[in-house]
């Protein structure tokens, strides 16, 4: 396939870099649509739309060829090329790419996890990080769970941290009384009462049942996935090191807590890698 080798918005004329007068024009519209508040995704499939062609009868626009004509600065004319866009227009189109992507830095690497492990209380589904009002997040359940008034990235890690000094405070919170993460499967009930029909035969067969009770204790091993004991101490080894922090690290936050959950009374639980719980009660108001 054929690469276009001259910049949109040009042609050679006799060795001579020249204004091309359609793709100039529509370089100017890109910029105008920018600077008037259009994103990248929206100029390209307005330009797709109107069928205008980038190269060879090809109408391939998207927000990379769009960002990439933003970033060129010879557009503002230079030895070789004529000016297409004034200074001052490109440097407007500059400054607000500049804000945009500020803002989307602005989710910091504990937001991002925050969003990975953050569920609800109520129905045990991801809480999701909207920006509904601007420059204010919101995080609100996303099956639509909505009886609390609202959770703001400072209040979520705030509680967070508090539920981590808390354990550090007092490392016993991170105890977790034996046997409590034993959650039966299907599976296993399934071989339960498959084992129970059999016993209740009229004449027994020893060696199938003798096979259904090894069955059954290897599949409820499976599901006890982990040796809490271990877990625990290692998890208390660590933080008997660590100080109260003023903020949680995203290290500590990424190693040890598994899950973040808000609960529909206000409280925010935070449950640690071995499936201890710590909670903050009344973090956030209730709305009703
Ligand atoms: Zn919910």
């Amino acid at each position: 396939m054929a690469i276009r080798t001259t910049l949109y918005g040009y042609q050679v004329k006799n060795g001579k870099t020249v204004v091309h007068d359609e793709e100039s024009e529509v370089v100017k519209e890109v910029f105008s649509l920018y600077v008037e508040g259009n994103t990248l995704n929206s100029i390209a499939s307005m330009l797709t739309e109107k069928k205008i062609v980038y190269f060879q009868d090809e109408v391939k626009w998207n927000k990379n060829t769009i960002n990439r004509m933003l970033e060129n600065e010879k557009y503002m004319g230079n030895e070789i090329y004529p000016m297409i866009i004034s200074t001052s227009l490109f440097d407007k189109a500059k400054s607000i790419k500049e804000k945009k992507s500020c803002k989307q830095e602005k989710h910091s690497p504990k937001v991002e996890l925050l969003r990975k492990i953050t569920i609800c209380g109520e129905c045990g589904s991801r809480y999701k990080r909207v920006n509904t009002w601007g420059s204010r997040e919101k995080w609100m359940c996303s099956k639509g769970c909505n009886c609390l008034k609202y959770i703001d990235d400072d209040t979520l890690e705030k509680a967070v941290t508090d539920n981590f000094n808390s354990g550090v405070r007092n490392l016993e919170l991170f105890n977790v009384i034996a046997n409590s993460q034993y959650q039966p499967t299907i599976e296993v009930t399934k071989g339960e009462n498959e084992l129970i029909r059999l016993l209740e035969q009229p004449e027994l067969d020893y060696k199938t049942i003798a096979n259904g009770i090894l069955n059954i204790a290897k599949i409820r091993f499976d599901c006890c996935k982990f040796d809490s004991g271990e877990i625990t101490d290692e998890l208390k080894e660590e933080i008997c090191d660590i100080s109260v922090v003023e903020s949680i690290q995203y290290n500590e936050m990424k190693e040890y807590i598994k899950q973040v959950i808000i609960n529909s009374d206000g409280s925010i639980t935070s449950v640690f890698i071995n499936n201890s719980k710590i909670t903050k009660k009344g973090v956030v108001e209730n709305a009703s």
